[in-house]
């Protein structure tokens, strides 16, 4: 069954371990970010829980092949990565639990984190929650979704074996997803506001060699139609303002990221677009509360950047339990 990207809508059921009253650092996310802060603080010899929303990985997960993370010269596969740092983690002793916050009590000594399951409680918290795909916000977009609508091309890409397909987005994931997909796809369009993609230059080269890619420059989705799944989609030329209909069984969208901080609004502080704003050790305004990777303000997010925020954090959070002891 199609995914739809990160709209899984699976009740993995309960925990991977018990929980214990009190933990030193409690780390939500199993990203990059969270797993290296788990790999940091466990290994601190400190009680080191990591709660995830759904399976260990973040959008690395669900990334086929990662090519920029230094050791590994032929690339890695997103959830071969992954897991190695799940298992590094749980080497040095930290505990991974599935839960979904869904509030958080920062303020004094013992911080309460709340799950769908269970409330948590914890000396330090590390947050790591990342960032989810935006979404188009156009008409038969939420209805089609998992019907010919992704965010998730190597959880859908196979469904559509020899189909005419778009993509949204000019940034890297849109261009490296939409190379990954001409290995199932007829033909892969490209959809994109400007004339000009954001991603980077390597990404770019292989794209424009791809002769199963073609692009529509400056460009917007204005709607997203069909009976059962999805057969058109209207478009709008910026420039011109003309519209078209073309004809696709399938649209993957890719236009950024946006920070997973529901449970945080009106506890911490955020940036404008939303982010937690830190200072280069991670910490946020309130005492013995860190931030690491996606859902944190800064200019590159790279798995690189998230594993370097994740050891930093823990590295804080010890920092700080040692100070109060
Ligand atoms: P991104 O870099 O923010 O790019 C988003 C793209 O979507 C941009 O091209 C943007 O257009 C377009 N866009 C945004 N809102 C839109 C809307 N409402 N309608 C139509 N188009 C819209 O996001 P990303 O590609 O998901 O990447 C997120 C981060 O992960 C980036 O820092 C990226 O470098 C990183 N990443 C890196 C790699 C890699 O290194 N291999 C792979 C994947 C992701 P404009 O260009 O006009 O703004």
């Amino acid at each position: 069954m199609e995914q739809g990207g990160m709209m899984f809508d699976l009740n993995l059921g309960g925990t991977l371990s018990e929980k214990k009253e009190l933990y030193e650092i409690v780390i939500i996310g199993g990203g990059p970010a969270g797993l290296t802060a788990g790999i940091y603080g466990s290994r601190s010899k400190r009680d080191t829980l990591i709660i995830e929303k759904l399976l260990p990985g973040g959008q690395v997960g669900l990334t086929d092949l990662v090519e920029n993370y230094p050791g590994f010269p032929e690339g890695i596969d997103g959830p071969d990565l992954v897991k190695r740092m799940e298992e590094q983690a749980k080497r040095f002793g930290a505990e991974i639990l599935t839960d979904e916050i869904i509030d958080i009590s920062l303020a004094g000594d013992i911080k309460e984190i709340v799950g769908r399951s269970n409330v948590y409680k914890a000396k330090t918290v590390i947050i790591a929650s990342g960032a989810e795909p935006r979404k188009l916000g156009v008409p038969g977009e939420k209805e089609f979704t998992g019907k010919g609508v992704s965010y998730c091309a190597t959880c859908d890409g196979a469904f559509f074996e020899g189909q005419e397909i778009a993509v949204v987005g000019g940034g890297d994931t849109a261009v490296q997803e939409a190379i990954y997909l001409t290995q199932f796809a007829k033909k892969v369009t490209i959809i994109h506001r400007r004339d000009k993609l954001r991603a980077s230059k390597i990404l770019q080269e292989r794209a424009f060699k791809n002769e199963k890619i073609e692009f529509l420059w400056n460009s917007i989705v204005t709607e997203i139609m069909g009976s059962k799944r999805v057969e058109k989609i209207k478009i709008k030329n910026v420039k011109t303002q003309e519209e078209s209909v073309i004809e696709k069984s399938g649209i993957f969208i890719y236009i950024g990221l946006v920070p997973n901080t529901d449970y945080l609004k009106g506890k911490i502080k955020l940036s404008e677009d939303g982010y937690i704003i830190t200072d280069e050790n991670m910490k946020t305004d309130i005492e013995g509360v860190y931030a690491a990777g996606d859902i944190r303000k800064k200019n590159l997010r790279q798995i690189v950047t998230a594993v370097a925020d994740g050891a930093q954090a823990a590295m804080s959070a010890v920092e700080y339990l040692e100070e109060k002891e």
